[in-house]
């Protein structure tokens, strides 16, 4: 097992073939053994032996225009694919990184890597090597440390089974590319929304409470000054009832809340992909329990922003 940096963000790779080294991710995030792992590529070769019908010319499209990059492609799987990965489903999720140091470290190991974040589960994951030290010290034998991760949030999850590819995770590949590459998309209606009582998603993963902040989380969306009196109220009153709050907002909006304790999203939605889960870590550090934070519009890398931070607060989410 070795903890390794990807454009999205830090996984906890072992050998995808083999059955054994993938139980011993699950034993050192205590994982779900429902939730299935991403099995990382280096080359398009590695492709075809883990699969068991050749790729759709749309999924060949898609390869072309998003690959080597933060998107992971559902196929059927073959036998080769141990159940361990998939969680038992008869599908395996592929992804070909960007990021240099995990495509040595797959070349390196001649064979694919299967890898899921590499947080502790229940936790953000992590966008730095220290993130990972965290949750992970005395667990993984080794983290490489590539620096903070560039996209900052997880891969793109697109079901590739049906006519239209399917949307089971927004990430850092866009609906609108997407849409622009294959003619169409759909966007699973899980995506943002809570889960219904025992109801099973698609995406596996999705029915566990990541990003979760130890603080209770409120989002509050509308326009820019709307947004900025409400979360101000919000806070004072917090404050005023003896809560320890804190706002997460755009940059640019952070003079707007005088001396209250705020933490920078970054400029946009690609900085708040960038920030959101560091930020999730340091409010925990800092003792809040009570968060504040700004929507962005959900189109584009905002859909994956939304995504995560509604997970995050439950989808608490009110109107200014
Ligand atoms: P992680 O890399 O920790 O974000 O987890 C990978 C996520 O990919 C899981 O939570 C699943 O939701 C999703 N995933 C992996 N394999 C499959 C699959 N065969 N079908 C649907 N979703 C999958
Ligand atoms: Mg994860």
């Amino acid at each position: 097992m070795v903890a390794f940096p990807t454009e999205t963000v830090y996984g906890l790779g072992a050998d995808a073939l083999n059955a054994d080294a993938v139980r011993r991710i699950f034993e050192a995030k205590g994982r779900p053994g429902d939730n299935p792992l991403i099995v990382h590529i280096s080359a398009l070769d590695q492709l075809g032996p883990l699969i068991s019908v050749e790729p759709s010319p749309m999924a060949r499209a898609l390869m072309d225009a998003c690959w080597p990059g933060p998107m992971t492609l559902i196929f059927p799987k073959s036998d080769a694919v141990p159940m361990a990965v998939t969680a038992g489903l008869d599908t395996v999720a592929v992804r070909f990184p960007a990021h240099p140091a995990a495509r040595a470290l797959i070349d390196a190991a001649s064979r694919p890597i299967a890898a899921p974040s590499a947080n502790r589960s229940g936790r953000p994951s992590p966008t730095t090597a220290r993130h990972v030290l965290e949750d992970m010290d005395g667990r993984v034998p080794m983290i490489l440390d590539g620096g903070p991760c560039e996209v900052g949030l997880e891969s793109t999850v697109i079901d590739m089974t049906g006519d239209v590819p399917r949307i089971l995770r927004p990430g850092g590949v866009t609906p609108e590319t997407i849409e622009r590459v294959c003619g169409g998309v759909r966007v699973d209606d899980a995506v943002m929304r809570p889960l219904k009582e025992g109801e099973r998603p698609r995406s596996p993963g999705m029915k566990y409470r990541h990003y979760a902040p130890r603080g209770e989380l409120t989002i509050v969306q509308g326009g820019a000054e709307a947004v900025v009196s409400k979360i101000s109220d919000l806070y004072d009153n917090a404050l005023a009832a003896g809560n320890s709050p804190l706002i997460l907002a755009l940059e640019g909006h952070l003079p707007a809340y005088g001396g209250r304790r705020a933490l920078s999203l970054g400029r946009d939605a690609a900085g708040m992909a960038h920030a959101l889960f560091n930020a999730l870590r340091d409010a925990d550090a800092l003792g809040a329990d009570a968060l504040f934070s700004e929507a962005v519009p959900a189109d584009g890398v905002g859909l994956a922003v939304m995504n995560r931070l509604g997970r995050a607060a439950a989808f608490n989410v009110v109107d200014a």
